[in-house]
């Protein structure tokens, strides 16, 4: 069997840095990249994955926080999310990332958002989420669409820690999913 593992772009990689193109049509080719992004995200237990994560470079988010077990799966497909909102108190939060397998770093983020998508069906839709790990996922994922992650919400002293963390645990074999 084929690891999905292998399928997760891993930093540091330019297409973690890149601004994605908007999705101007939900084609055949966007459906079957989301159910690409959807298997890698399920094998790998991860609660968001974005499409620069498997090396496609469009505004594609899968996010499932509700993920249980195989019969409890229950994905969100963003098309173009775009955060409306982001205010609260900010909360800290040990964040970890398929592109940074071995890995947590703690990043500060508005405790309440409210993000626009387009569904699959194209459908415009509203999620709104406020002091829950939805609320982080959100923000981190949509982040992935415009060239951001997790490393660069620390301080450069902090990310040089993290850098030097993440390649000492590539050495040691860490795989996408694996977060110590
Ligand atoms: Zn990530």
């Amino acid at each position: 069997m084929a690891d999905l593992a292998d399928d997760i772009v891993v930093a540091p990689d330019v297409r973690l840095k890149t601004e994605c193109a908007p999705i101007e049509e939900i084609t055949p080719e966007i459906r079957a990249l989301a159910e690409r992004m959807a298997a890698d995200m399920y094998a790998t237990d991860g609660c968001g994955i974005a499409a620069p994560q498997v090396g496609e470079l469009v505004q594609l988010v899968v996010i499932d926080c509700d993920y249980i077990d195989d019969n409890n799966r229950n994905p969100y497909y963003l098309v173009n999310p775009e955060i409306l909102v982001a205010d609260g108190e900010e909360h800290e939060l040990a964040e970890g990332c398929l592109s940074f397998p071995g890995i947590t770093v703690r990043v500060s983020r508005p405790s309440h958002v409210v993000v626009q998508a387009r569904n699959l069906d194209g459908d415009l839709m509203r999620y709104e989420a406020r002091d829950n790990l939805m609320a982080v996922c959100l923000q981190h994922e949509i982040d992935h669409l415009h060239g951001v992650t997790m490393i660069d919400h620390l301080s450069p002293a902090q990310r040089m820690i993290a850098m030097r963390e993440l390649a000492q645990a590539k050495a040691a074999g860490a795989r996408p999913g694996e977060t110590d």
